[in-house]
């Protein structure tokens, strides 16, 4: 398919709705041109041709700017409004570009790799989108967790002096709750950076982490005391009482901690503000779904063939 119009200012290519195809491309060498991009963020957008949002009309015009006009009313759409992509002046075959370089390393990108393998002129470009990346990661109404889940808080960051128990002054606190398969595995899981451990700030956690009529499994950490009267199985193991250390008491927890702590360390150097520390949870969870570590029950949105929009940031 050629694309004449790429330079001219106003309708340039009349193409009727119907010739848009689900791309074929599997890999991001079929995104090197900005159209080709367009294309597929258009298929995803209106998998059944384009549908004007004023009228009924679903046949239009495609313009130099990438919108299309409708051809009865004239409205022009976008297939990025409202998406990550809005607006953005950077062009969308970098954002696939860095999108697939996200996803299929193993471990994920840092900003700064992005930004030289790309050869982007700002790091914080290559931050903003990789950010903007991660804040979409989250499965809007996604299902909580069930069966049987574990949950703790861990201590992320960098390398802290002195110090023990549950205080912490440089280092982030994360709630972890991971489902534990039977007989044995991890499931799913769910992370949040918390301000503090008291039940104001894991309760909440929990209750929009996992489904009531679970069994949460915790230690003997007292914010967690009153988990049966809401709806949960309680199983509660004090640590003290305990000859077995907490890593085999509750391994699932202590598993995701230790590969987070790694993931941060490794892939961002430890370059994490707590201030967004929630995105790059959101990033974790879904590379460890993906890499089958740890469950994914529903397929990530955009993983298969069907279409799905993306969240704005
Ligand atoms: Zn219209």
């Amino acid at each position: 398919m050629g694309y004449p119009f790429e330079s001219g200012r106003l309708v340039v290519c009349r193409r009727p709705a119907a010739t848009i195809r689900a791309p074929t491309r599997s890999c991001w060498r079929g995104f090197l041109r900005e159209a080709a991009c367009l294309d597929y963020l258009e298929w995803l957008r209106w998998p059944e041709g384009i549908r004007c949002p004023r009228c009924p009309g679903r046949d239009g015009w495609r313009l130099a700017s990438g919108r299309w006009e409708c051809a009865l009313c004239g409205r022009q759409s976008s297939a990025t409004a409202g998406t990550i992509f809005d607006r953005t002046r950077t062009p969308l075959r970098l954002w696939f570009a860095a999108a697939w370089q996200m996803t299929s390393h193993k471990h994920g990108v840092s900003a700064l790799g992005v930004q030289r393998s790309l050869g982007l002129g700002s790091y914080q470009t290559a931050w903003a989108m990789l950010h903007r990346y991660r804040v979409a990661m989250v499965r809007p109404g996604r299902e909580r967790l069930a069966g049987h889940v574990e949950v703790d808080e861990a201590y992320v960051g960098g390398v802290e002096g002195g110090g023990q128990g549950r205080k912490t002054e440089s280092k982030a606190i994360v709630a972890i709750a991971v489902e534990i398969e039977n007989p044995k595995g991890l499931g799913r899981i769910r992370l949040a950076h918390v301000p503090d451990v008291s039940a104001e700030s894991l309760l909440p956690f929990i209750n929009e982490a996992v489904a009531p009529g679970a069994t949460v499994h915790t230690d003997g950490w007292q914010a967690y005391l009153t988990l049966g009267d809401r709806g949960y199985e309680h199983e509660r193991t004090v640590m003290r009482t305990q000859s077995d250390p907490a890593h085999v008491v509750m391994p699932g927890v202590h598993r995701v901690a230790s590969l987070l702590q790694r993931w941060l360390l490794g892939t961002h150097q430890g370059r994490v503000s707590h201030e967004h520390l929630d995105a790059y949870l959101n990033e974790f969870v879904r590379h460890e779904a993906l890499s089958n570590r740890v469950g994914c029950k529903a397929p990530p949105p955009g993983c298969r063939s069907s279409p799905v929009k993306l969240r704005a940031a």
